[in-house]
């Protein structure tokens, strides 16, 4: 058999022995009655996490986003967000669908939403355009190449949306953090609900979860309920969650050292993509390049799987299950790799 080198995202991790001994040993109840320890447990600590009053599982991180803007929107409403955000374009058009409301979308092409943009939305309120009725933002930021947001910026823009809630997409928050040294608490204190992935980085089979203030969170419980999202003995998925938490965060750093090697041997191989290795912050490498599908498609074939997350754009991300031995397997690929097309 070819090897497989498989880099088409982080979520493609196997749970860690430590989870299925925790999940084999879990405590469990029928969370539809709030009787599941476990869950109960993992919600209370990550509420903990990120400061926030409290906390609800959701089975994936697209529940967590959707349910955020069914709580924090109407009919009708506005949500401003990225061009290249999650929400936007990797959700299947769920917010239209569910929340009744339309995007906003303005310049994130470093990560960063464009204040400017922002401001100049909200103002349009005055010239009958719709009601803005919340701010969605990424961190990590997927598209740009898993780019760890300033907390800085997030507590300007939170300070210039005139009190509306914003919501963010923590997807993988935890490998901010750890690039930053910023805590998942102080990312999280400047929006009103954030949602964490575990079945990411962090390598819980299933599983995310969404924080904010607790009347909100009330709110979300029956919205979870309405999408089809409550898991009775969810327990056994929560108690991957909470070795997920207790034991995967700091490793995140070493998929960050093997991304930008990673980078450096992609921007090496396609000089023509002008892709700046310095860029890759975090375990995303995402570059653009004109026939991006055609060498995703001819590095598979080699055993270095990788995906596009957009017409010319390629994506390889690195994770728990990769090493330093995958690595030189991958850099032994590029070396020999001549695409049939240039
Ligand atoms: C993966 C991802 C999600 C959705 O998570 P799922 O568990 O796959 O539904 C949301 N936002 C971002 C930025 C993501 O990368």
């Amino acid at each position: 058999m070819t090897r497989r080198v498989n880099l088409r995202s982080d979520t493609v991790t196997q749970p860690t022995p430590a989870m299925r001994e925790a999940i084999a040993a879990a405590v469990v109840g029928d969370d539809g009655f709030g009787e599941d320890p476990t869950i109960n447990e993992l919600e209370t600590r990550f509420a903990r996490l990120v400061g926030k009053e409290a906390a609800v599982f959701v089975p994936t991180g697209v529940m967590g986003n959707q349910i955020a803007i069914r709580v924090l929107t109407g009919p009708g409403d506005m949500v401003v967000a990225g061009r290249e955000t999650h929400v936007v374009g990797f959700e299947m058009g769920a917010a239209a669908r569910n929340s009744s409301v339309q995007f906003a979308v303005v310049d994130d092409s470093t990560g960063t939403l464009a204040l400017r943009e922002v401001l100049d939305i909200i103002d349009a309120e005055e010239d009958h355009h719709p009601h803005v009725a919340m701010v969605a933002v990424e961190n990590t930021h997927m598209a740009s190449g898993g780019t760890p947001i300033d907390v800085v910026d997030l507590v300007a823009l939170a300070g210039a949306i005139g009190g509306r809630p914003m919501h963010l997409d923590g997807a993988r928050l935890f490998n901010a953090v750890v690039a930053s040294g910023t805590s998942a608490a102080q990312f999280a204190a400047p929006a009103t609900t954030v949602m964490c992935c575990l079945s990411k980085g962090l390598c819980a089979p299933v599983g995310s979860l969404l924080a904010g203030p607790a009347d909100i969170m009330e709110r979300a419980r029956v919205e979870r309920k309405r999408l089809g999202g409550g898991m009775r003995q969810g327990g056994f998925l929560a108690a991957a969650g909470l070795v997920a938490l207790d034991t995967m965060i700091d490793r995140l750093s070493e998929d960050h050292i093997r991304a930008r090697q990673l980078a450096v041997l992609f921007a090496d191989t396609f000089p023509e993509a002008e892709y700046d290795p310095t860029t890759c912050r975090t375990n995303i490498v995402a570059f653009n390049h004109p026939q991006a599908r055609q060498i995703v498609a001819e590095l598979g074939a080699l055993g270095v799987w990788g995906d596009t997350i957009g017409p010319r754009r390629a994506r390889f991300v690195t994770h728990a299950d990769i090493d330093d031995d995958d690595l030189a397997f991958v850099a032994g690929v590029l070396a020999r790799f001549k695409p049939s097309v240039h």
